[in-house]
């Protein structure tokens, strides 16, 4: 098995790709297949709209404020400049995705207002655990690929990532959901794998630390992957690239129930809840495996 570096920070044009390259995955993406394959149907094939929720647009709110919050002077990152700028990113946000406005009736100030607060309040979970003034990230929001296996382009964003000056790597993921932890710690940790295993293959260094920042919790979460498990990894998420692939041929997504149908938006088309899933696109719409890296793959906060 061999792995080609592809550094990417922005975009990936398919054009500028390893003329071996086939198909491209998105940790999020993985995640779905090995969570439940019609899920992946429903998100990646059949690409059934999902409304976001307000958890949804408060992780992406978050998750906008803590990436500005590294743009000031260190001394300057106190949770008061963290909350000033709650509601200038929802505006901005709201600006770039007009949709976002309609998570709220109309005229519904103190809807609004309290959702603001909450992300406010998720923002002290956060300097509950880490002091903001101590820290210079490398990179945020960063977008990394790696080519594996020659044909699979594996990629997907950052929330963070810190280098030490012995040159060890930190990967940071913030996560702001209310879902039970435990419901999804495993693929937390199964996305934060596919960043070190990119990582590993782009730069030949296995991140020394894994870290879920649970803000909600105010907990920390720190895993430290080595090689050997990567290379695992690496195998796995080639075999779901292969799985998929013969589902795909084979028009064959099953569903697997869990814990997590209760987070799921598609339970109407979901047979395990007595709905029927829609008929399955034609070829042409499914037949360009690398369509998902022509598009921007999932950024961070939006998929928890
Ligand atoms: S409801 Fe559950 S079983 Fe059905 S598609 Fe969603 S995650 Fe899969």
């Amino acid at each position: 098995m061999t792995a080609e570096p592809v550094i990417d920070k922005q975009h990936t044009p398919a054009a500028a790709l390893p003329a071996t390259v086939r198909a491209s995955l998105s940790p999020s993406r993985a995640a779905d297949f090995k969570t439940c394959p019609l899920l992946y149907r429903f998100r990646s094939i059949d690409r059934l709209p999902e409304r976001t929720t307000v958890e949804q647009a408060r992780g992406t709110l978050v998750h906008a404020v803590l990436e500005r919050l590294f743009d000031l002077p260190a001394t300057d990152r106190t949770p008061d400049a963290a909350g000033d700028l709650v509601a200038p990113q929802w505006d901005r946000l709201v600006t770039e995705q007009p949709e976002l406005a309609d998570l709220f009736d109309a005229g519904d100030e103190a809807g609004s207002a309290e959702f603001l607060r909450s992300a406010t309040a998720l923002l002290a979970g956060y300097f509950a655990v880490e002091d903001p003034r101590r820290l210079e990230p490398a990179e945020r929001e960063s977008l990394i690929s790696a080519v594996v296996d020659d044909e699979l382009l594996i990629r997907g964003y950052l929330d963070r990532l810190d280098v030490a000056p012995d040159g060890a790597l930190r990967v940071v993921d913030y996560k702001t959901g209310g879902a039970p932890r435990e419901a999804f710690e495993a693929r937390a940790l199964f996305q934060l794998k596919f960043y070190a295993l990119v990582l590993w293959r782009t730069r030949g260094v296995v991140p020394r630390v894994l870290r879920l920042l649970y803000l909600r919790d105010a907990e920390v979460c720190d895993y430290s992957p080595d090689a050997e498990e990567l290379l695992r990894f690496e195998r796995t998420v080639v075999a779901l690239w292969q799985a998929i692939e013969q589902a795909t041929e084979r028009q064959d997504f099953r569903p697997r129930p869990s814990r997590l149908c209760d987070w799921c938006s598609h339970q109407a088309h979901c047979p395990t809840f007595g709905g029927t899933p829609p008929p399955f696109p034609p070829r042409s719409a499914t037949a360009d495996p690398l369509r998902d890296a022509r598009s921007r793959p999932a950024a961070p906060g939006a998929d928890e």
